[in-house]
């Protein structure tokens, strides 16, 4: 899911690399193609037009921020963007003052109900609670069977109508269903209801009985994140016919576009609970806004990381030591400074751990030693400012010095002499290469 959206965003994006300063062309350009991006991802036409309006607005709106350069600027603004339309901040499930908390689902039929109800079961057990799973699907052949199969998985009890009795009616095993869990002290009630091929009275008419019946105290709308624009006209016929206080993605481990995903919330107006990425139980879990916009900007936790740089480096402190390092000027002073900047983010294994790819690394990142930063640390602490100035006149006796004043071996300062001028000479040329 997301994963070409992703890329043409990330691509766009990545384009405003090494830019000074942006025009308003550069603006405009780049919000074409964030336009075209999100409309090829089957994102609805009305949220598309919205978003870019955003973006624009405040990219040309120059919310100067001195600590990140124009690329990053943007970065930012599509990031909180996307954290808005998807809702912004994680809404958690509304659990009732007076059990049991009553969470009724409903959608179109395959859109992963029965499923769901057994994930939120498991997930509800696993926070402390003692769910029961309500079998009101009587319209699907074999659904009360799929759901007690699914229940016995989770290790919970599913209420179901007794077996030989015909059909029955939903309506009343919701309601029967309601007073067990209170009878049996269950503390949240899952009713699974029926869902049809496609969005038709009768069946909007049975879960606004079932919701009457019940007054839950969340109705969760099921979105199967594999249909396209569809999902749209199906999520405004159930919020028009019988109301949700939430969405539940599924099948977002599928390789549609995700543009249901990105609509359903501004359309509906209603939040994105939770989303299943799979048909194992436990593949499932709370939606975050946040995490999700910086998996489709593919960046793992980057923005994270340029919010803590804006808080760590004072303003313009970044660029002057860029500016430093591309004219072969940077000291060990200069080193010194970033250093501290950087580790008042936080431990270097966690900034580490941040950037994208770097799930991939754990091994490494258990490495990072601290100690070691801190040995540097105190050896260009040792040096006199004229030293940190200018290394190449650190010789013998003045190695001693230091490594001695800073409770280190010579070798210690030999290799961060060392490697400074290796260092150096590499940014210098880096620079070059990038026309920096
Ligand atoms: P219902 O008719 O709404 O109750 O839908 P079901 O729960 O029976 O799900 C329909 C199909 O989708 C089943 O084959 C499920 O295994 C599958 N399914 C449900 N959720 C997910 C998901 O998150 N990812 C994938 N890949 N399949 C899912």
């Amino acid at each position: 899911m997301f994963d070409s959206l992703s890329d043409r965003l990330t691509s766009v994006l990545q384009d405003l690399r090494g830019k000074g300063r942006l025009s308003e062309t550069d603006i405009d350009t780049t919000c074409r193609e964030i336009r075209i991006a999100l409309l090829e991802a089957d994102v609805a036409l009305p949220v598309v037009r919205a978003f870019v309006k955003q973006v624009k607005d405040r990219a040309k709106g120059a919310e100067v921020s001195e600590a990140l350069n124009p690329a990053q600027q943007v970065v930012k603004i599509v990031n909180e963007e996307l954290v808005g339309i998807l809702g912004g901040e994680t809404r958690r499930v509304r659990f009732a003052k007076n059990p049991p908390t009553v969470i009724m689902l409903a959608g179109l039929q395959g859109s992963g109900k029965t499923t769901l109800a057994g994930k939120l079961a498991r997930w509800l057990k696993n926070q402390g609670h003692t769910p029961m799973l309500a079998a009101c699907d009587l319209q699907r052949p074999n659904a009360v069977n799929q759901l007690q199969i699914v229940g016995q998985r989770a290790g919970v009890e599913v209420f179901a109508p007794e077996p030989g009795n015909g059909v029955g009616d939903p309506v009343d095993v919701a309601r029967r269903a309601v007073a067990d869990a209170k009878g049996r002290q269950y503390d949240v009630l899952v009713v699974d209801t029926a869902g049809r091929l496609g969005v038709d009275e009768e069946l909007m008419r049975q879960a606004a009985d079932i919701r009457d019946a019940v007054t839950p105290d969340e109705v969760l709308f099921v979105l199967d994140a594999m249909v396209g624009q569809d999902a749209v006209n199906t999520a405004e016929a159930f919020r028009d016919g019988v109301g949700f206080s939430g969405v539940v993605l599924t099948k977002l481990d599928g390789d549609a576009r995700g543009g249901a995903a990105l609509s359903v919330r501004e359309v509906t107006g209603q939040p994105i609970l939770f989303a299943s990425n799979g048909e194992g139980l436990d593949e499932f879990d709370v939606f975050h806004p946040d995490r999700m916009a910086s998996r489709i900007l593919g960046m793992g936790d980057v923005l994270s990381l340029i919010e803590q740089a804006e808080s760590a480096f004072e303003a313009g402190q970044a660029e002057k030591a860029a500016q430093k390092m591309s004219e072969g000027e940077f000291t060990l002073e200069d080193f010194l400074e970033q250093m501290q900047a950087v580790r008042k983010m936080g431990p270097i294994a966690n900034i580490l751990g941040m950037l994208p790819g770097a799930a991939n690394m754990k091994d490494q990142l258990g490495q990072v030693d601290e100690k070691h930063l801190d040995r540097i640390q105190a050896i260009i602490r040792g040096m006199t400012p004229a030293e940190r100035a200018d290394p190449k006149m650190i010789n013998g006796s003045r190695r001693l010095r230091i490594a001695n004043g800073s409770g280190v071996g010579v070798t210690d300062v030999n290799q961060l002499v060392d490697r400074f001028f290796d260092a150096k000479k590499m940014m210098t040329k880096m620079a070059g290469q990038f026309g920096l």
